[in-house]
């Protein structure tokens, strides 16, 4: 640890201008768009997507850069001519780098040695470090070892939860909630999210209690995710059965920052129709999104499937979470699907055809 003198005047004023460039990026910004849809087999249910690819790094991951800085700089962690760190090796990392750039810190994202080279340069681009490490389980240790020679550890998984100020601030959960006022059925019966570090479905299950609406939280899971088992048996211990292709969702264990007790329903999606409804969100929408804005889309219509058959109406609210085009050489290329044994055609048919009947005819239902 560096040693720690009384802090000095200049120290505050530079944490005051860090917390105004911080407020103008966000002045400079756009909300992101609900987008509405409505389809044939589901009369009387609306469809909502909340646009969480517009933000200016890609992903709803900025929100939570936007949020781990913002905390760490109010509590005093986080000075001028510090090195920041975090473990990530996704959306974090591009989004972390982008405002330590802005705040003219350096910036060091510790990944697994086996991550995508295009990833590798999106950090470097951005003028970011990356710290390879060979066993994809060290990187924590390593992120808190640079945090220990003196870096300020953003701590994605650790302080996702809390970071967020869940009770407005244009959080997520109230942006929407304001977006829907003027819709037909403003309160939706449900809001569908994935999650990775816990902190968008943390956000979103306080909101809607704290604003006292009836909307239910429902996580969208890849069959198997430690997340799924965690919350049937309230078990922090889980471990997922089975590894997933779909990024930034499906973590290998529970994360310390997703909370049991507001999921209301978890929902598992196999890999293959998360993909399809990313391909099929391409042909809705006219732009490509990633594998965990399927997952969510899939688990939308499962749930709908229900509400038609009880014949409930209403809306259900979901997150376009990335912007497809960092997949291109993955779930989208139909030769890297099926090297990894991916047939996805069909479930996009099937997909298609719930869309046209408003029947659930994937496996699982
Ligand atoms: C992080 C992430 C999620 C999950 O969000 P959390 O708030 O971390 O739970 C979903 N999709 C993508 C693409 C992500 O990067």
């Amino acid at each position: 640890m560096r040693p720690r003198a009384e802090t000095t005047e200049g120290a505050r004023v530079w944490t005051h201008e860090a917390i105004a460039r911080l407020e103008r990026e966000t002045a400079r910004s756009a909300d992101t768009h609900l987008l509405h849809l409505t389809f044939d087999g589901f009369p009387g249910i609306d469809f909502y997507f909340k646009d969480e690819a517009a933000h200016a790094t890609g992903s709803l991951k900025h929100r939570l850069a936007r949020s781990l800085y913002l905390y760490a700089l109010c509590n005093g962690r986080l000075c001028e001519g510090q090195a920041v760190v975090d473990a990530s090796s996704g959306s974090t990392a591009i989004s972390e780098a982008w405002f330590a750039r802005l705040l003219g810190l350096s910036f060091t994202a510790v990944m697994p040695a086996c991550t995508s080279p295009a990833k590798i340069r999106d950090v470097q681009a951005l003028g970011g470090t990356c710290d390879l490490v060979d066993d994809p389980a060290q990187v924590h240790a390593r992120a808190r070892e640079h945090g220990e020679a003196g870096a300020c550890h953003l701590d994605q998984f650790g302080l996702a939860e809390r970071a967020t100020d869940w009770r407005g601030n244009n959080n997520i959960a109230e942006s929407i909630i304001g977006q829907m006022r003027r819709e037909s059925h403003p309160e939706p019966a449900w809001i569908v999210c994935g999650a990775g570090t816990g902190g968008t479905s943390a956000t979103i299950g306080r909101y809607l209690r704290y604003r006292r609406l009836p909307t239910r939280l429902c996580v969208a899971e890849p069959r198997g995710g430690a997340f799924a088992e965690g919350w049937r048996r309230r078990d922090r211990s889980a471990c997922a059965t089975q590894p997933t292709l779909i990024e930034g969702i499906g973590r290998p264990r529970v994360e310390p920052g997703f909370l049991f007790d507001i999921v209301d329903r978890v929902c598992e999606v196999d890999d293959a129709a998360s993909i399809a409804a990313s391909w099929l969100l391409e042909s809705l929408l006219g732009r490509r999104y990633g594998g965990s804005s399927g997952t969510n889309l899939v688990a939308s219509l499962e749930l709908a499937a229900t509400m038609r058959t009880r014949g409930e109406g209403g809306s259900i609210v979901t997150l376009l979470c990335d912007r497809g085009d960092r997949y291109a050489e993955t779930l989208f290329d139909l030769d890297w699907l099926g090297q990894h044994g991916i047939d996805m055609p069909p479930w996009r048919a099937a997909l298609q055809r719930t869309l046209e009947s408003g029947e659930w005819t994937l496996p699982g239902a």
